[in-house]
């Protein structure tokens, strides 16, 4: 197959019809009819194989993710996602491998209306990145910056099951329910809709619940404090290993995709009522004056010194 025929058979197609897209995929570039009384909110996201998912992931699992990152950070801004672009590295042509990809990356935009409006197709050692366009009504926009001491701080879904269920991760990635949180995270779209000039600030966690929280802290100039025995863990999460480590994991394991984020104390019940899913959020500590993050573990208060993933390693 050269790459005519793959954007062809698996690509051209792909994703929601909208009627925003006036020229999509087949010409130099899409043309999109932009909404009158909306902002754009962009990003974008590489996954390169071996750094971000092991060489041998589920090819579905890869076409999710690569989408699922990107509608992340839509969500944590609190848009709705609109339009997709694809540029895909491919070390060979693998038809079965392209129809798993391409179906993985569908699902997924068909879930959230989301179009593929064009990309890149390129031969070299696998990567994969998505642009993401959506749309988020003026002023509502959610930031890292806005959290003021006294708000609420909270976390979606049970943090540290995906790094738990990173293959690499070993002893702990036998437990199915794990792994699939790594390899089929669930952005959290409707959620970051709902928090849309509710919450203060909101960050989506990637990184790891702690370091992620770090980077709010710093730019909304604050402290946040965590109270340890507030983190939601999950069932599978406990019943693959101690209490302490599954602690551990749910602070500094990355890869979730939860949104975390701060709310006023006088917004808590608008923001209750709004929540698409009550039992999707857990309270996990709360906005102070000063700086970093805290671990409140009952009896000791301490700074979380862990900064989150960095392809770097600097500080
Ligand atoms: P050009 O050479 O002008 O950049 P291409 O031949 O690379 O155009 O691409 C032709 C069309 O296919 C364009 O609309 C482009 O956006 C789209 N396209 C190429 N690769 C992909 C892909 N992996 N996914 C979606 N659309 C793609
Ligand atoms: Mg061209």
């Amino acid at each position: 197959m050269g790459e005519f025929e793959i954007i062809e058979r698996f690509f051209r197609d792909l994703g929601a019809r909208r009627a925003d897209v006036l020229l999509g995929i087949g010409d130099d570039a899409a043309l999109l009819q932009p909404p009158p009384d909306r902002q754009w909110v962009a990003a974008v996201d590489t996954l390169v194989a071996g750094a971000h998912f092991p060489v041998d992931s589920p090819p579905r699992s890869i076409g999710h993710r690569a989408l699922a990152v990107n509608l992340s950070d839509l969500a944590a801004m609190g848009a709705e996602p609109a339009h997709a672009l694809l540029a895909l590295t491919l070390p060979g042509s693998d038809e079965g491998w392209l129809q798993e990809f391409a179906s993985g990356f569908a699902a997924l935009a068909n879930e959230h209306g989301v179009a593929l409006i064009g990309g890149d197709t390129t031969s070299g050692p696998l990567a994969v990145t998505v642009t993401l366009l959506g749309f988020v009504p003026p002023g509502l926009a959610l930031t890292r910056g806005g959290a003021r001491p006294g708000d609420l701080v909270f976390v979606s879904g049970t943090p540290g099951d995906a790094a738990a269920g990173l293959p690499i991760a070993g002893r702990y990635a036998h437990v199915a329910a794990l792994r699939s949180r790594f390899e089929f995270p669930t952005p959290r779209v409707a959620l970051g809709q709902a928090l849309a000039g509710l919450a203060s600030a909101c960050i989506d966690v990637s990184d790891g619940l702690a370091g992620d929280l770090g980077k709010l802290a710093l730019s909304s100039g604050v402290a946040v404090y965590l109270d340890r025995d507030h983190l939601p863990l999950s069932a599978a999460l406990r019943g693959a290993m101690s209490l302490a480590d599954a602690r551990q994991f749910a602070l500094t394991g990355g890869d979730d995709y939860e949104l975390a984020f701060t709310v006023p104390p006088a917004r808590e019940a608008e923001f209750l009522r709004r929540l698409p899913d009550p039992t999707l959020v857990a309270r996990i500590g709360e906005v102070r004056q000063g700086a970093g993050v805290w671990l409140n573990d009952g009896s000791t208060v301490t700074q979380f010194a862990h900064r989150g993933f960095d392809h770097f390693g600097g500080a």
